[in-house]
């Protein structure tokens, strides 16, 4: 049976990945790969990584992390490329290239992205990012379409569930026409003791 790495950048996406991937012909051994500088703050970063962790423990698959926090890494990678889409081109090849050069470096025959699970992320692009990188080290990348995918319940139960992409500006996006951890307008009901 041939081994897949499977970049993973949240636990529930990863969920949907492993349903996904039990849908394929061709049974395939899942390793899974943690590497995602582009996930801010620290305290974030580490919420996503501790249950992503979880979940590769209770589906007993082995666990790949680059546990170096990149910050610096990923400042500079999009600095000058603020805008959408050229930031999340350049985000998904950092992370691609990065997963890609572990599914050579751990005997992997292919390998694939949660973020093909996502309904907000631009598909042509990581598709375009995956196969740019699986070129690069000889290892192709397996883009499948698992936006309708979903995750086995007990695996994802009680799992951080994030509520934006990663990087800073995502989170801007997110929350900027939101009043999540504002004072209530005057008026409106009184604030927390
Ligand atoms: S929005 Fe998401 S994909 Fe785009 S740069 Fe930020 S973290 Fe990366």
């Amino acid at each position: 049976m041939g081994r897949i790495l499977i970049h993973a950048c949240c636990a529930h996406c990863l969920g949907k990945t492993l349903a996904g991937l039990a849908r394929e012909p061709e049974p395939m051994a899942p390793v899974v790969f943690w590497g995602n500088p582009n996930i801010h703050p620290l305290i974030e970063w580490r919420r996503r990584l501790k249950a992503v962790k979880m979940l590769a423990e209770r589906a007993g698959l082995p666990l790949i992390a680059n546990e170096t926090y990149g910050l610096v890494e990923f400042c500079r990678a999009v600095h000058g490329h603020e805008a959408v889409p050229e930031r999340c081109t350049r985000c998904y090849a950092l992370r691609l290239n990065r997963a890609a050069e572990a599914a050579r470096e751990n005997g992997c025959n292919v390998f694939t992205t949660t973020l093909a699970t996502s309904r907000h992320q631009d598909h042509a692009l990581i598709r375009a990012a995956g196969e740019a990188a699986g070129r690069a080290v000889g290892i192709p990348f397996l883009y499948r379409d698992w936006r309708e995918a979903e995750a086995d319940p007990d695996l994802v139960k009680m799992l951080y569930h994030q509520q934006y992409c990663g990087c800073v500006f995502s989170e801007y996006d997110r929350f900027k026409d939101t009043t999540t951890h504002l004072w209530p307008p005057p008026g409106d009901a009184a604030p927390p003791p």
